[in-house]
């Protein structure tokens, strides 16, 4: 059945992809080794340095997420070597299980999925690591099934003071283009991301972000490897090429993605996530509902996990509002599952977008008989009145 109006796709990637993306990609397919290719593949590689921060390289794969993870590990690390992970969340514990699949041997730290890594505790595990058995240390930077974001210079900080050589390899799946994010100047060796979350694209690539000394492991690391393979892509990359056919249309998405983020300013479309996470939480508390990630300072600016209250079942609730507003909202993933939903607010997004979802989350808690308070969507748009107010006044002041 036909429905009117635009869908709302407010789950927390893949995002909306905006028009003039949709548009750039509605273009023949060229000949990727053809003379017109090679500019198309340098600005991908070249601009995706700006977004990661980095000098170094750029790898980009025609896969989903999981494949740039998978990439991360085969290049850097051989058969039975440990590594350091902390299950954050649902998405830390497929990374997991990932390397276990691989033949390494993870150490899992455990959390109680309402915040971000723990730096103290992985400080106090490559203390103990006298023999430096672990060969990397893996964090997820924003972990999408709770909503919680992960203080990487702390985590750099803590393998700092305990002097260990590890490997430091970050999933920024969701949180690239959304969350500021450094890779060099943070120090981390191997960054993984994608593009369907913060890049506005459609699924289907995937990066990783190496240091030299990642570069360096890649020489002697033994886990077999053949379509991931690093030094198979660098040479062809120096001239904006690739060993195997690229998702050359995707590409030209990425290419109008990465124009879209410098024009607005990588810090403006950081700032204009922060909002929205802050509109949206305080819209939570005026129902009278619980934020899952209960440590403010790692408060998700891309997605904010709601619970819902004893009894209620979040994936009646979000059938409910799919139904009656057309809105896809996000579901809770395993130990989650019918516990939380789901507000991605992230991508091509701005406030009326924002209020919308709000609305209709607002409207779905009432026909869905889940006890709130009526009100927190007026309480969002309250706060992103006063701040607009701000901003138009600290203009006008200018
Ligand atoms: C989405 C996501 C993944 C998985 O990516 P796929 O593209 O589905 O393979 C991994 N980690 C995080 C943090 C994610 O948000």
């Amino acid at each position: 059945m036909h429905k009117a109006g635009r869908h709302f796709l407010q789950i927390p990637g893949p995002s909306n992809v905006p028009d003039r993306i949709l548009r750039a990609m509605d273009y023949p397919t060229i000949d990727h080794r053809g003379p017109k290719f090679g500019k198309i593949g340098a600005k991908c590689l070249d601009g995706m340095k700006t977004i990661f921060k980095t000098k170094s390289h750029v790898i980009i794969y025609p896969a989903s997420g999981t494949g740039a993870w998978e990439a991360a590990l085969v290049n850097t690390l051989s058969p039975g070597d440990k590594i350091l992970m902390c299950e954050t969340g649902h998405f830390a514990s497929l990374w997991c299980k990932l390397a276990r699949r691989l033949g390494l041997e993870p150490i899992l730290i455990e959390t109680d999925w309402r915040r971000g890594a723990l730096p103290d505790k992985i400080g106090e595990a490559l203390d103990d690591d006298k023999a430096h058995e672990i060969k990397a240390v893996c964090v997820v930077h924003n972990e999408t099934s709770t909503g919680a974001t992960s203080c990487i210079n702390e985590v750099r900080k803590a393998m700092d003071d305990a002097s260990h050589p590890a490997l430091l390899m970050v999933d920024t799946i969701s949180s690239l283009a959304s969350i500021d994010y450094r890779h060099d100047e943070w120090g981390v060796d191997v960054t993984v991301s994608g593009s369907q979350k913060g890049l506005m694209l459609p699924p289907g690539l995937s990066f990783n972000a190496i240091s030299e000394k990642a570069l360096d492991a890649s020489k002697s690391a033994k886990l077999p490897k053949s379509y991931w393979a690093w030094d198979e892509m660098i040479g062809p990359n120096k001239t904006g090429y690739f060993p195997y056919t690229p998702a050359t249309n995707l590409l030209y998405g990425l290419a109008e993605a990465i124009d879209m983020l410098h024009e607005e300013g990588l810090d403006n479309v950081f700032a204009r996530h922060k909002r929205h996470s802050e509109a949206t939480r305080r819209a939570v508390q005026a129902w009278g509902l619980e934020v899952l990630c209960n440590e403010p300072r790692d408060y998700s600016h891309v997605l904010t996990a709601v619970m819902l209250p004893e009894g209620h079942n979040a994936d009646e609730f979000r059938a409910t509002v799919l139904k009656h507003f057309d809105m896809s909202l996000g579901n809770g993933l395993s130990r989650l599952a019918g516990k939380v939903f789901r507000i991605g607010h992230l991508g091509d997004f701005n406030d009326l977008m924002l209020m919308g979802t709000l609305s209709g989350v607002e409207m779905g808690l009432a026909v869905a008989g889940v006890p709130h308070q009526a009100g927190g969507a007026q309480r969002a748009m309250d706060y992103l009145k006063a701040s607009a107010a701000g901003e138009s006044s600290a203009v006008a002041a200018e």
